[in-house]
């Protein structure tokens, strides 16, 4: 071992965050005689309101030597293709965001540039009709893609909607597993070092302290390390993201379990209906300057598909992000970092690509500032995307049926989305930036379902003559359509492969 390699790491906090953190580094450190301990209170409880999930995930669990069928019935979990946005841009309006892509590239020119010729052309096929998913997705269809590049699945991508808490066990089992130690307790206060600030301990209401060298702070919202204790301030992005405020619920299985999250907005705010095996996730989003909560619960009960099963939870938060996430020895990951509200489902990614991170950047015991800030850069950045491609969905709205959705389209979103917007909104092109969690055909089909609509599209398209593009789109489609129809159900699929066993935890 280098001699100046961490031997001993704390994970505060166990929700989502805290076990996946401790799962990881379980697996990254093996073999290296680092301790590994998470102190949690059960007490205090976690969010655990986390359900959806988009397709890195899957790495995740492959790199965490996770099984894929053991982890969805041990979550009561379900599959996820995609979003369903009903009401978003206008009224009566649904649009979807599928995962994967949309069609295949043209030669040098991408797909949807030869899409929006097209459509100039005349041809009202919708971009949907191009995506796999999508095509599934209305079908109530799922299969698992064959590791076949030439295949049509080489353009599909799923990730899962599953039961947080459940979720959050299954990863404790897998940390306990290779040998990370659980405390139980309420964290009291904090020791640090009287010059360099660098925390010592964690001291519990009991008195026992729990030491350590490199801390993580995952206690959510508390942020009882980075913010607490060191003093590391929160941007509020409320400007850009501006509900602030959830309640959720649960309600009966759905009949049919669609392999989608469905988002629904309301007045000031929105819903989401995630389907898992055994019940469905519902949750109220809104803005406490708009709608008062019990008014805003009220609406959540009014639009559940299916008969509510348990009693509704309120919860608080500020859109924003912690100014540093890496601070002396301290990194903070999932809500003790901030949060961007659950429209897209990116917590927990973060959360997994913050780790990816940290392990490409580990600290050893000299804690190079360097690295720390590099670290920082990078998440900063990332959180930026996120946010701007958020902020898209609630400015980019044709709705003034009410002072929420007024405010949202009067709103002066980042400059890099106004940027980016009046790129695409020119000529049909996308701008990358470094960092962007989601790519060309995310933006695509949220740019396009919330009704910005490019004037014109990339001359290079006409390299390929028109009757030819037609055809080959005519081929694309057809495929799609054929391959949609012949997938399983969403449910037998489930039944078959990964029907939840209560209790099982592997
Ligand atoms: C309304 C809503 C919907 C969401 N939906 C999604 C979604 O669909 N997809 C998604 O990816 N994410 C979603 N999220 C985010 C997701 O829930 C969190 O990112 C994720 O659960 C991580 O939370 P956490 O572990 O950081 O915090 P928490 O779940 O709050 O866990 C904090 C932990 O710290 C411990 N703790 C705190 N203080 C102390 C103390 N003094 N002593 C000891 N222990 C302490 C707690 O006991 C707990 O174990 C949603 C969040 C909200 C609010």
């Amino acid at each position: 071992m280098n001699d100046k390699a961490i031997r001993s790491i704390v994970v505060a906090g166990g929700g989502s965050a805290g076990w996946m953190a401790a799962a990881a580094l379980s697996v990254a450190l093996q073999g290296t005689g680092c301790q590994i301990v998470l102190v949690e209170s059960e007490e205090i409880g976690t969010v655990g309101v986390g359900e959806a999930t988009i397709p890195p995930i899957q790495a995740f669990n492959q790199v965490l030597g996770i099984d894929e069928a053991a982890f969805v019935r041990a979550t009561q979990g379900t599959f996820k293709l995609g979003i369903e946005f009903v009401n978003w841009w206008r009224q009566g309006h649904r649009y979807f965001h599928p995962f994967g892509r949309y069609g295949d590239d043209f030669g040098m020119t991408p797909f949807h540039q030869q899409w929006l010729r097209a459509r100039a052309h005349g041809d009202r096929t919708p971009l949907g009709a191009y995506s796999l998913t999508e095509a599934a997705s209305f079908l109530n269809r799922f299969d698992k893609p064959p590791n076949d590049p030439r295949s049509v699945f080489a353009t599909y991508s799923y990730a899962y909607h599953f039961d947080a808490g459940l979720y959050a066990r299954f990863l404790r089992a897998h940390s306990e597993a290779r040998g990370v130690t659980r405390v139980e307790g309420k964290i009291a206060s904090v020791e640090q070092h009287g010059e360099t600030g660098f925390v010592e301990a964690l001291v519990l209401a009991d008195g026992r302290r729990v030491e350590g060298e490199f801390f993580l702070d995952c206690t959510g919202f508390r942020a009882l390390l980075i913010g607490e204790t060191l003093g590391v301030p929160y941007d509020d992005w409320t400007r850009w993201l501006p509900c602030d405020r959830a309640i959720a619920v649960p309600s009966a299985k759905l009949d049919a379990i669609s392999p989608y999250t469905r988002s629904t907005a309301h007045q000031s705010g929105w819903q989401w209906r995630i389907p898992l095996q055994h019940r469905t996730g519902n949750g109220h989003v809104y803005c406490s300057s708009f709608i008062e909560d019990d008014e805003a619960e009220r609406v959540l009960l009014a639009n559940l598909d299916s008969a509510q099963t348990g009693d509704p939870r309120r919860l608080r938060f500020t859109t924003g992000q912690r100014q540093k996430a890496w601070s002396h020895n301290v990194v903070t990951l999932g809500l003790a970092s901030g949060f961007l509200e659950p429209l897209e489902s990116t917590s927990l990614h973060l959360v997994q690509s913050g780790l990816t991170k940290l392990l490409s950047w580990f600290p050893d015991r000299d804690f190079d500032p360097a690295v720390a800030a590099e670290y920082n850069r990078q998440v900063a950045r990332e959180y930026e995307a996120v946010r701007d491609f958020l902020v898209l969905h609630y400015n980019a709205t044709d709705r003034d049926d009410s002072p929420f959705w007024r405010a949202c389209r009067a709103m002066a979103v980042p400059d890099s989305l106004a940027a980016k917007t009046e790129m695409f909104r020119t000529n049909g092109r996308l701008l990358e930036r470094e960092k962007d969690l989601f790519h060309e055909a995310s933006w695509l089909a949220v740019m396009l379902g919330q009704g910005i609509s490019p004037e014109s599209y990339d001359t290079l398209t006409a390299a390929i003559p028109a009757t030819e593009a037609a055809a080959v789109l005519t081929g694309m489609r057809t495929v799609i359509a054929r391959t949609a129809q012949a997938m399983p159900g969403h449910g037998d699929f489930i039944q078959r492969h990964c029907r939840a066993t209560p209790g099982e935890i592997s």
